[in-house]
Order: C-alpha cells, then structure tokens, then sequence
C-alpha cells in the first residue's frame, strides 16, 4: 500500500542563498501534496550566501495556517565541530525544531569516529529534533552508534528524498539510505522523510524515500510522518 505522509519539515526558501522557492509557493505545493503541515528549515546563518539571525527571530510574524496547511517554523543548523555544536545561536530557542546536518561548507569531513562524534554531540542540544541527511559517504558514520544514540536522546534521523536523486552531490546516497534504514530498522529508532527541497515542485517529494522504505521492509511504526503524532512528538520540548 502506497504510504501517505503528512508533512515535510525539511524544506527551504529563497532566503537560503542557493534555493529558488517563495514560502507561498511551498506552502501552495504542500496543500497540492495533501500535507497536512509544513515545516520551513532554511539554513542557519553560517551556509555562505544564506541568510541572518533576524530572519528567524521575525518567524513571529508568521501564521500558524496558511491555506489550510499547519506552518512550523524550523531551521537547518550546520553541525561545526566534532564535537557536535551547531551555530543557530539562542534564537534556536524560539524554533518549533531544528534539524542538524553536516555540510560541506560548514565542516570538512573527519574520520568516521570524528564525524559520528559530531552527529551524537548534536543531539545532545535540546532543540535539535532531526539529524539531517546521515547519508552522506563524504561523512562516513558508525550508523549502529548514530541510531542507538538517536533512539535513546528521541532524535529522529532523516530519510532524505534528495539524496536518493541523481541531482545530488552527497556520495553513495543510493546504498546509505537503504543501510540507514535496515540499522534503524533493527536498533528501533525513530526515522522521518524529509524532501529538503530547493524548489516548490519538490515540497512533499518523497517517491524515491518511500521506495526504499518499501524495499527494505521499514516498520511503519517507526516512521513519523504517518501521523500527527509523530509530528507532535517532534515538536515536544526536550529536558536541557
Ligand atoms: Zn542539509
Ligand atoms: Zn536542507
């Protein structure tokens, strides 16, 4: 049976610097996807050509419902040490959530301990909610500490539908996913597809995540975008 997601929290907007979508043209895609919610995560103020912390300290001004689609206010942070900080600054306080990621403009590749040390640390912040795109061969990651430490902090790891696409720059996107899903699968720990689209035409985009969750016999119990709840559980404040 054809899965049916709910929302993407994983999107961007023009403000990230190298995107090419208006937020009513996601929001106008999502209702078009039949989402339910829409969670807009341009990139924190350290990806080059992005945008400032005003920004997202003025997500005040946005409503909550936008063409009957829930609006989240959520932000990509860029993981900077392998120690696992990440540079939102305290306006991350005031996201409905934050996905961390690692990106190439933001920190050079380690060795896999290095970059593993870096994806737990991340979890460690109470506002990070998602690891981002933990696909990446340019950041080789131990995925049994990554999923065994995600499940026990309540972070979700990302199945990213962009990496998953031959537009991609990430390495081995194809064959991370699918071992992505197999480790979360056997450690029991949360998954959640994320279209990261750069593009309103890519809001809601999760034909190429569904396939391989079809394909590697995904619990969908473990799946959050099967229900609100598992938006709900995203959304929880985390203890400090
Ligand atoms: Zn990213
Ligand atoms: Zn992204």
């Amino acid at each position: 049976m054809p899965l049916r997601p709910l929302f993407d929290l994983h999107t961007h907007t023009v403000a990230s610097g190298h995107a090419y979508g208006t937020l009513q043209e996601n929001l106008r895609a999502a209702r078009e996807q039949g989402l339910l919610a829409l969670g807009t995560s341009d990139h924190s103020p350290g990806m080059p050509g992005g945008t400032d912390r005003t920004f997202f300290e003025n997500y005040r001004i946005l409503p909550r419902e936008v063409f009957g689609v829930r609006l989240l206010r959520g932000m990509e942070a860029n993981i900077t040490d392998y120690d696992g900080s990440i540079d939102g600054g305290t306006v991350t306080e005031e996201m409905d959530y934050v996905i961390a990621s690692l990106h190439s403009h933001c920190i050079r590749p380690g060795s896999e301990e290095e970059n593993t040390r870096a994806v737990i640390g991340a979890m460690k912040h109470p506002c990070v909610k998602i690891i981002g795109h933990p696909d990446d061969g340019r950041y080789p990651l131990d995925l049994d500490l990554v999923a065994e430490a995600a499940r026990d902090f309540g972070v979700a790891l990302e199945i990213n539908n962009s990496s998953l696409r031959p537009s991609c720059r990430r390495l081995n996107g194809a064959s991370l996913v699918r071992r992505l899903a197999r480790t979360l699968a056997e450690k029991g720990a949360l998954a959640v597809m994320g279209s990261d689209a750069h593009i309103w035409c890519d809001v809601g985009r999760f034909a190429e995540a569904e396939a391989v969750l079809e394909e590697t016999g995904f619990p969908e119990a473990q799946l959050l975008n099967l229900r609100m709840e598992g938006l709900d559980f995203l959304l929880r404040k985390r203890d400090k």
